[in-house]
């Protein structure tokens, strides 16, 4: 029966007639309405890092709604999940005096890590700092600076010019942001975005030496940094918040995801204490900017409950232990005759690409492997010319190894429907 239901980034003259309907699930595991199984190798849409069915974070938002399901802590209104949360994620935040900015999702942190940048600028007494450099294949969400600073070029198409004050450079190079930054005039730049690993843009990890080298160049004209960490935190990359792995101290990361492991809808910014100084210190230097959900008592108490197990169960330092795992069960993968590249072995995040020219025979070659590893049991991501794979943390060596057999069947089917 035809869909009411519009799906995001979706062909609906194709979807319209059928649709996917999942049901429930359960650690790795979801089912569709007839009962199916499916390994979840994509933890939804990178965000079920606890993996599904938890109890313990439904019962706690269950219980926080009993008691105080909703109120706006605008002005000098709080609630104790939501002092708890900024409290906790300020303590695990690789920066001093941090200060948490809440939100209701992932583009919603861009869009106010951009602004306290710009405001901290003005704060400053430099209100032309407003100019923001991202990089080529970068995601940041669709919220309205996400698209304007959109590295993925098809993501800004049909929009208009959204944010004119922003450009991107080479996503693997310090000289491009060093260059773009003395194009740009460096007293005109507020901030420079960017995930420590690329995410939806392809997997990409970033070059030796890459992520110490863009924040030297920052620090040197007084460019403020955000690292998004809307897929990289809570584990993904084996540490609270991804950077960690290169050591440096960010003035702005951007969290979602993983806070909750997506059993509600939860993001937000962590502030450096520097950045946060003017608002703190000087009456009337206020951020005029926030939502009616920000700080919403039962997503905080979601996210304490799902923060809880990740640290019980050691799921954190589990993204880092089994990277090379999935690596292994993956990298023979680039054996295959349709497949260009299998990036994997930062965290428990990767992608298999495929060869361009298969592109030219098989348009939908992405979307076809999709469909065909799902038919063996096994759910993943489409990206634009690979499929992405990034498990719940709890994912065992039998189930890894079983991502690695559904792609190898899958890319064989694929091959001779492509006429290979
Ligand atoms: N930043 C990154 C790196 C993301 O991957 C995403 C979503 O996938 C976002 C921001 C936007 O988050 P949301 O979809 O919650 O708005």
């Amino acid at each position: 029966m035809e869909t009411a239901l519009w799906h995001p980034f979706s062909d609906m003259a194709v979807v319209r007639d059928e649709e996917f309907v999942l049901e429930r699930g359960e650690d790795v595991w979801v089912y569709d309405a007839a009962g199916n199984r499916y390994l979840d190798a994509t933890a939804s849409l990178w965000y079920a890092n606890a993996g599904h069915g938890r109890t313990e974070i439904a019962d706690a938002a269950a219980e926080q709604m009993r008691k105080l399901a909703g109120y706006s802590i605008f002005g000098d209104f709080a609630n104790e999940p939501a002092r708890a949360l900024a409290g906790r994620l300020a303590d695990l935040a690789p920066m001093p005096d941090a200060k948490v900015f809440l939100t209701t999702g992932g583009g919603e942190a861009i869009d106010s890590a951009v602004k306290i940048a710009r405001r901290y600028h003005d704060a400053q007494g430099q209100p032309e700092r407003v100019h923001v450099i991202s990089r080529t294949n970068s995601y940041h969400g669709t919220n309205g600076i996400g698209t304007g600073v959109a590295g993925i070029d098809a993501n800004r198409i049909g929009f208009g010019e959204i944010l004119p004050s922003s450009s991107r450079v080479a996503y693997d190079s310090v000289d491009a942001l060093r260059e773009e930054i003395r194009r740009v005039g460096p007293d005109r730049v507020a901030a420079f975005l960017f995930e420590p690993v690329i995410g939806a843009g392809g997997v990409l990890a970033p070059p030796e030496g890459y992520v110490q080298g863009v924040v030297d160049v920052c620090r040197e004209y007084g460019v403020l940094v955000i690292a998004d960490a809307v897929i990289c935190g809570f584990g993904r990359l084996g540490t609270w918040f991804g950077v960690e792995r290169w050591g440096v101290e960010p003035d702005l990361i951007t969290f979602a995801k993983g806070v909750t492991s997506g059993y509600l809808p939860m993001g937000g910014v962590v502030v450096h204490g520097r950045v946060a100084e003017p608002f703190w210190e000087r009456p009337g230097t206020t951020l005029r900017h926030g939502a009616t959900y920000s700080g919403h008592p039962a997503c905080c108490a979601a996210a304490l409950a799902n923060l809880d197990i990740l640290a019980r169960d050691n799921l954190v330092e589990r993204g880092r232990l089994l990277e090379d795992e999935l690596a292994a069960a993956l990298k023979p993968l680039t054996a295959h005759p349709l497949v260009r590249e299998v990036r994997a072995g930062v965290g428990l995040l990767a992608a298999v690409e495929l060869q361009p020219e298969l592109f030219d025979r098989l348009p939908s070659a992405v979307p076809d492997l999709s469909l065909l590893i799902r038919q063996r049991g096994v759910l993943t991501r489409t990206l634009a010319k690979a499929l992405a794979v990034s498990p719940p943390l709890t994912i065992r060596s039998p189930e890894i190894n079983e991502i690695g057999r559904a792609f190898a069947a899958g890319l064989d089917e694929l091959a001779q429907k492509a006429g290979e």
